[in-house]
């Protein structure tokens, strides 16, 4: 695979024109192209020679939609083609208030969650800052009207863990949040992590004060680690103080992903244990019904249990909410349409 122009910031791409013979203001044009979701060889203005010796070093197409599905709430679902071939997922929410994407950080994922398409093939390879970041311009080119953003909050929910690709990921949010970037507030992008708590602590350091998403999905380690093979590293009360550090460091509530799976994480019992584990503390919990996955046999909760178990929650004294399926009959599921699409019912 070429290099990815993405990958560089407006600096990086300054030096670059520099080294190249090129005149500085050259850059400005190249990151507007980029900014516009545009390949290579279609910004417009610059020079062709100097087109085609980017293309030589440079991918001229690092991430392309082959495939949208669009459920009949507007939620749209990409599968993205990467320059080897590999494929990611995304989807865009519609809400009154703006447009949430979610984006992929690796190709699948090692972290082995019983409940997750995303992780049924293991880690292929992470996604450079680029690749990232890419999928963010391409989807808002398509749905920017005038000054109006297309993609106006980030949820970093797709395939792959991002802590697990730390690096990427943070000089992706660095670009997505700059103000000569598409200039996505922190403070509208969501970090989801299954808990890798070292990384954690890096991540309230960084200055980019995202909401921290930590998926809990159990109140034991014992019975976490039954669904969450990460849970045999990381203990839960380590994940809750790796949390109120990042409180502390960024003043930023956190949020905890709770997904409901039958006969496994729902009693009175664990709601008792959820209260007793985060009550007094700055957070949310979000819980969601299961999105069943075929090669799994687990079970989603039925709907009225599910506000069973949040009424104990907020009769407990916790914030919290039960998200409302959306895109459920486009395969919402996180994972799944790669899945198909790599066993071959995908196009
Ligand atoms: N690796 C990150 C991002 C994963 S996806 C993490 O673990 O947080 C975002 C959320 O969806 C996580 O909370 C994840 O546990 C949850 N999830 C994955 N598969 C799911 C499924 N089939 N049904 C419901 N939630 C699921």
């Amino acid at each position: 695979m070429k290099e990815i122009l993405q990958d560089l910031n407006f600096n990086e791409i300054e030096e670059l024109m520099l080294s190249l013979g090129e005149k500085k203001f050259r850059a400005k044009q190249i990151f507007e192209g980029i900014n516009k979701g545009r390949r290579i060889s279609e910004m417009s203005g610059l020079p062709a020679s100097l087109k085609a010796s980017l293309i030589e070093r440079f991918e001229d197409c690092p991430i392309e939609i082959i495939k949208t599905l669009t459920g009949a709430d507007g939620t749209e679902k990409y599968l993205f083609r990467l320059a080897d071939g590999n494929v990611i997922e995304g989807v865009l929410m519609k809400y009154k208030y703006g447009n949430t994407q979610c984006v992929s950080t690796q190709v699948g994922c090692r972290m082995g969650c019983k409940f997750c398409a995303s992780t049924l093939g293991g880690r292929v390879r992470d996604l450079t800052s680029g690749e990232i970041l890419s999928q963010v311009l391409v989807v808002n080119a398509l749905h920017s009207e005038g000054n109006r953003r297309g993609v106006t909050n980030i949820v970093l929910m797709g395939s792959g863990e991002p802590l697990d690709n730390y690096d990427n990921v943070v000089k992706f949010l660095r670009c997505v949040t700059a103000e000569n970037c598409i200039n996505i507030s922190a403070r509208n992008i969501s970090l989801s992590t299954c808990g890798l708590v070292e990384r954690m602590y890096d991540l309230a350091d960084e200055g980019i004060p995202v909401n921290l998403t930590v998926s809990l999905h159990n109140t034991t380690d014992e019975e976490r680690a039954r669904t969450m093979p990460i849970a045999n590293k990381y203990k839960i009360k380590d994940i809750l103080a790796a949390c109120a550090n990042y409180f502390d460091k960024t003043g930023r509530r956190y949020i905890f992903e709770y997904s409901l799976i039958e006969g496994e994480n729902c009693d009175k019992r664990h709601a008792d244990e959820l209260i007793a584990l985060l009550k007094g503390r700055p957070c949310h919990v979000n819980l969601i019904r299961l999105n069943e996955v075929k090669e799994r046999h687990l079970k989603a909760l039925g709907e009225k249990q599910a506000y069973r178990f949040l009424g104990l929650l907020e009769k407990g004294g916790l914030s919290a909410t039960l998200r409302r399926q959306i895109g459920s009959d486009i395969g919402g599921a996180c994972g799944q349409l790669r899945a198909g699409y790599l066993d071959g019912d995908g196009e």
